[in-house]
């Protein structure tokens, strides 16, 4: 061996993007479906109160025991059935390490989150796309052909979907749970917002994978939190690929204090929720934007110049949005997060500027 060389990593990272998490920040941030909103006072009083005999020199509960004992209940469901994550990205993760892997099958229904594929290539999944029409729909009739072949080890669906924002109908979710033996993960990272989850089916298909996080409605992002509900045999195999500490005892602690008093939310979801409303009725006014219907924390909509459009806000009104415009299927689409009254409201009125400007030009 030649000092000063480096083999070259695995093969199935050589066409791989890194996450765009975009460290400049602009004044208003609504890129990330985040909660525009930090922590209720109260909260943080409470989280900061406990500093003092927090013990930083001790590795956390493994798996989160507190916690998962808390949301189990919440749910009507054993801890057993429950397992905390570092954010949802863990779980998604350990989802391919279980399911996923060389020589196995995972059906994707882009455009959606783009992690997954991500997660699929990282573990040499296979990946078999089953792409959305042009309403962002799944395509019925394809995935139970596809299903059918019996030859597909994960699905993950993302209801609602990110970045379209659109749920899928219930009683398709629950064709394809007793269609197949795949384990099928619906992603409820926005459940909060659609008010909409197939939980109440964990009883009836071992297949079922719920996924949840503490990101978006309960202003956590910050520490990483989010959750399965399944049956025991699927958490059973998730504890195998873990990492052992992989949730930060501070993390855990106050997702505790956070989920314990969830309740305090309930006003600021509903908030988010007229917002998206808001949003929805402010864009729709604007001559040549088509917006999605959304039952999450975000908005999508096709615009002409898209990426000026993008520019445009960042650079002269410092407001971020998510640019989809060159990604597959979403030719001239941006997606806004729901902000406060006052962020949605500098955000439609910058557009409608941006959209007018742009027509005076062209007059
Ligand atoms: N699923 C979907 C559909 C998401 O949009 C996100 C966040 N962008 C996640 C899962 C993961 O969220 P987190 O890791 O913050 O829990």
């Amino acid at each position: 061996m030649k000092q000063g060389s480096l083999r070259p990593a695995r093969k199935e990272l050589e066409d791989l993007i890194p996450y765009d998490a975009k460290e400049v920040k602009a004044d208003m941030r609504l890129a990330a479906n985040e909660s525009p909103l930090n922590m209720p006072e109260e909260l943080k009083e409470r989280i900061a109160n406990h500093l003092g005999q927090f013990q930083f020199n001790r590795y956390p509960d493994a798996t989160a025991p507190r916690l998962r004992a808390l949301i189990a209940e919440a749910n009507g469901l054993d801890p057993d059935n429950v397992l905390i994550g570092n954010g949802g990205d863990e779980l998604l993760m350990n989802m391919f390490l279980t399911w996923g892997g060389a020589g196995r099958k995972f059906v994707d229904f882009p455009p959606t989150f783009s992690m997954y594929e991500n997660y699929a290539k990282i573990t040499g999944t296979e990946v078999v796309s089953i792409p959305r029409d042009e309403n962002f729909e799944i395509d019925q009739e394809a995935t139970r052909k596809r299903l059918a072949q019996g030859d597909i080890d994960l699905v993950i669906l993302a209801n609602p979907n990110n970045p379209s924002g659109n749920l899928t109908d219930e009683a398709f979710l629950l064709e394809l749970l007793g269609c197949t033996d795949a384990l099928v993960c619906i992603d409820e990272a926005y459940f909060e917002f659609s008010r909409t989850t197939v939980r109440p089916y964990l009883d009836r298909y071992p297949n079922l994978v719920i996924l949840r996080t503490f990101s978006k409605a309960f202003s956590l992002a910050a520490l990483r939190v989010g959750y399965i509900l399944a049956d025991t045999r699927v958490i059973r195999e998730f504890l195998k690929v873990r990492q052992p500490y992989s949730v930060s005892a501070f993390s855990q602690w106050a997702a505790q204090v956070v989920y314990r008093d969830r309740a305090m939310f309930e006003n600021s979801i509903e908030e988010l929720i007229r917002g998206r409303t808001r949003i929805i009725e402010g864009l729709s006014a604007i001559d040549g934007v088509e917006v999605f219907p959304s039952d999450a924390n975000y908005v999508m909509f096709r615009i002409a110049h898209a990426s000026i459009v993008w520019r445009d806000l960042f650079y002269n009104y410092s407001i971020q949005i998510r640019d989809f415009s060159r990604a597959p299927l979403l030719e001239g689409c941006l997606r806004v997060t729901v902000g406060t009254e006052s962020e949605d409201a500098a955000f439609v009125a910058a557009v409608r500027e941006i959209v007018e400007r742009e027509e005076a030009r062209n007059v």
